[in-house]
């Protein structure tokens, strides 16, 4: 199937709607994401932001239109739908380890299962991750050991084991408490300088401002605006962006 808009674009939309029950949740949303960007996600609460992750990663079903992740088209199901999640790295705002396995096994046990590698392979790949994300020394505790900003680096390191070619983050750091909500963008603006391609619901400005390519502001399940960040926060064009931004800032 032809991917639309050039061979650099990675995640498409195209006219994605989605209904809970009587609630139109997402509105004719168009949405390209090209391989090396970081797009940045931003609206108010109940605008649709997690509901669009959700679905890019098939945790949710839409109503009509279409999603395509690097030429493959959604819904996917089964093999081909397990595929498509470790394709599509996630992060939520709980930490959602595995509460019962160590840090080393929570980035390992994927790429066994999934990636099919051997664990000696799996374990090596894990501690340089670990290395990566800064938590190296914690990796035979158990996450309820670790404190919350440790916890969601150790979640985005399991993410990216699966060499996933975008990474998903929605909200990251707003379960944190605020001295560790830096260690965690940093974690994220370095995945960024390392060309990830990934798309980051936040609430975070400054991250925004200095990582993202593109702001994609939502409200009532419409993109209202994108812009380059220093369009979007030099000069909000909708009335909406306006006013969201000036009880934000
Ligand atoms: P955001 O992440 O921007 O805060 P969401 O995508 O979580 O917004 O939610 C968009 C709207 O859909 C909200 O009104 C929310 O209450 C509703 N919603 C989200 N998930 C469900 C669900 N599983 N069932 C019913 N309503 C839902
Ligand atoms: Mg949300």
């Amino acid at each position: 199937m032809p991917v639309p808009d050039g061979g650099d674009a990675l995640v498409v939309l195209e006219d994605v709607d989605k209904h809970f029950g009587a609630l139109h949740v997402l509105r004719s949303i168009d949405l390209t994401i090209h391989r090396g960007e970081v797009v940045v996600v931003i609206g108010p609460s109940g605008s649709g932001k997690s509901t669009l992750c959700r679905a890019v990663n098939r945790l949710e079903t839409i109503d009509s239109g279409r999603i395509v992740v690097d030429g493959r088209p959604l819904p996917a199901e089964g093999r081909e739908l397990a595929a498509l999640r470790a394709d599509v790295g996630m992060v939520f705002q709980s930490f959602n380890l595995f509460a019962h396995k160590t840090v080393l096994d929570n980035v390992t046990l994927g790429q066994i299962k999934v990636r099919k590698k051997d664990r000696k392979t799996a374990e090596r790949r894990a501690r340089t991750l670990l290395e990566r994300v800064g938590v190296a020394t914690q990796a035979d505790k158990y996450p309820a050991q670790l404190s919350g900003g440790q916890q969601q680096r150790v979640a985005i390191a399991r993410a990216l084991a699966m060499d996933p070619k975008v990474m998903l983050f929605d909200e990251p750091t707003s379960a944190l408490d605020p001295e560790m909500i830096n260690e965690v963008l940093e974690v994220m603006q370095q995945l960024a300088r390392d060309g990830m391609t990934m798309v980051v619901v936040t609430h975070e400005m400054g991250f925004a401002r200095s990582a993202a390519d593109r702001v994609v502001f939502m409200a009532d399940g419409r993109i209202v605006e994108q812009a380059t960040p220093e369009e979007f926060f030099g000069n909000p064009r909708s009335e909406r962006a306006r006013d969201f931004l000036s009880k934000i800032l």
